[in-house]
């Protein structure tokens, strides 16, 4: 039997294209391809490597345009958005495309002869990406995976499929080796749980939501196979009376609406100082009407539409409290809803503890940094987050004090490719990105040379 699935273009419901998705046995296939493969492009030399990455990073440069253009289309990402997240491809690729020939083992002290080290590449790796960060997230896996001399099979969201199948057309245009470079669409329970079962796939870098994140995790453990996780997020924007007001409230639309809110980083819950509240409330309100949600193939468009119908039913679901303004959004076909603002009663409202994946956040207020802290903690999750302060000492106790893996101090922004990325407690396991990436792509070596 052959499976298919309509890819829909969100912003009008029409179908873009149909996409066969891959069985079982054709999974199976691709990945004794990837087997096969790692023989080869483990002992190409470093420096061919290395070229080779910086000519797929050129590539997906000189592709921007269609890049962008699929994912404003296939996933109803704003323009500025997609050449954003097609320039971060080829950028991720170029970083990491200096690590094959800086992969270094080490040399140990050591009585009767030398030691050393090697840092050897894993084998096949897995790459399953969710459909909100489509090609960035895929990058964040396979161009250091790739640069460490592992061969990667990649399953990308069922919604979004369209442009990892075109980046694994520039791969071989860029002469990446047949077999280096695979792209599996398929279901998550038949081509991504294969990932987790066959043996032959050594690593398992998994993007997504938290409750399959664990099964892949309990999966994984079987063959004790290694992971990555990046999961949800809930996270804070925590804004001091002391801070530029009108910088942080200009700021906090796009810190958790842009993607339409679908963003494992959106920062969902806005903490505000008591004494700020109002002067923050009059300003983030001007901001938000201001946020223009329109087509998103207009370069002035801030957000697009939300994936699906099914997101949006699960977002229209928190909107059962109190609302204290909202944006504006198109009407007729297309997931589209306006960004909403929403003052929960307590910290115990689902607005306030859930990951809502959609273009709401939720206002609390609170007394003294220590509150701040606490109310911040009060989370399953720890993925990223806002301190807004002009204090320096401060911003230092409150960063140190808030448990997550990316924070930012008067600035929304958390992701970069030269930093680590990835949450504490139920938001993942490892970091992604950053000078360390390297590490969970690799086995450590330990050889010992006799000196008799
Ligand atoms: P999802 O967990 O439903 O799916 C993610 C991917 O896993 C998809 O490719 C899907 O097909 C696959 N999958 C589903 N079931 C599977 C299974 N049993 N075995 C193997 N693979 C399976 O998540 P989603 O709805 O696509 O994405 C939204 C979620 O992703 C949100 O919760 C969001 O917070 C999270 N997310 C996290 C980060 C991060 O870096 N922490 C980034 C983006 C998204």
């Amino acid at each position: 039997m052959s499976l298919t699935y309509d890819v829909i273009n969100p912003a009008n419901e029409s179908v873009v294209t149909t996409v066969a998705l891959l069985n079982l046995e054709q999974t199976d296939a691709v990945i004794a391809q990837a087997s096969k493969a790692f023989e080869s492009w483990r002992t190409i030399a470093p420096g061919d490597r290395a070229r080779l990455l910086r000519r797929f990073s050129e590539v997906v440069s000189a592709h921007r345009e269609e890049l962008a253009q699929i994912e404003i289309t296939n996933a109803g990402h704003t323009r500025g958005n997609a050449l954003w997240e097609a320039d971060n491809v080829a950028n991720t690729l170029m970083y990491f495309a200096a690590a094959p020939e800086r992969l270094f083992g080490r040399q140990i002290p050591v009585p009767g002869g030398i030691d050393i080290t090697f840092k050897e590449p894993l084998g096949v790796v897995g790459i399953i990406v969710p459909w909100n960060f489509p090609m960035p997230i895929a990058g964040w896996g396979f161009a250091p995976a790739l640069a460490a001399g592992n061969t990667v099979v990649i399953k990308p969201a069922e919604y979004t499929p369209l442009s990892a199948i075109r980046l694994a057309e520039l791969a071989l245009e860029a002469g990446i080796p047949e077999g280096v470079f695979n792209v599996l669409p398929g279901k998550g329970s038949i081509v991504g749980n294969r990932f987790v079962t066959h043996p032959l796939v050594r690593k398992v870098v998994f993007t997504g939501s938290t409750s399959v994140g664990k099964s892949i995790m309990a999966g994984c453990a079987d063959q004790v196979k290694r992971v990555t996780l990046e999961l949800g997020g809930k996270s804070s924007n925590i804004i001091f009376a002391d801070a530029d007001i009108a910088k942080a409230a200009a700021g906090a639309p796009g810190a958790v609406f842009d993607n339409a809110g679908q963003d494992c980083c959106a920062r969902s819950r806005i903490l505000v100082q008591k004494s700020a509240f109002d002067s923050f409330m009059e300003h983030f309100e001007i901001a938000v009407k201001k946020f223009r949600v329109e087509d998103p193939n207009l370069a002035t468009a801030d957000m697009g539409p939300l994936i699906s119908k099914k997101q949006f039913n699960a977002v229209e679901s928190f909107l059962d409290e109190p609302v204290a303004f909202t944006g504006t959004a198109p009407s007729g076909p297309g997931y589209w809803m306006p960004p909403t603002v929403l003052l929960p009663k307590n910290t115990q409202s689902r607005s306030w503890r859930e990951e809502i994946f959609g273009p709401v956040v939720s206002v609390m207020t609170f007394d003294d940094e220590s509150e701040a802290i606490t109310m911040a903690n009060d989370s399953e999750y720890g993925l990223s987050g806002s301190i807004w302060t002009r204090d320096i000492g401060r911003a230092l106790r409150v960063s140190r004090g808030v448990e997550t893996g990316a924070l930012s101090v008067n600035s929304n922004s958390s992701v970069r490719f030269w930093t680590p990325f990835g949450g504490y407690k139920q938001s993942g396991l490892g970091r992604e990105l950053g000078p360390d990436a390297l590490d969970s792509f690799t086995e450590v070596k330990n050889v010992f040379i006799s000196q008799d």
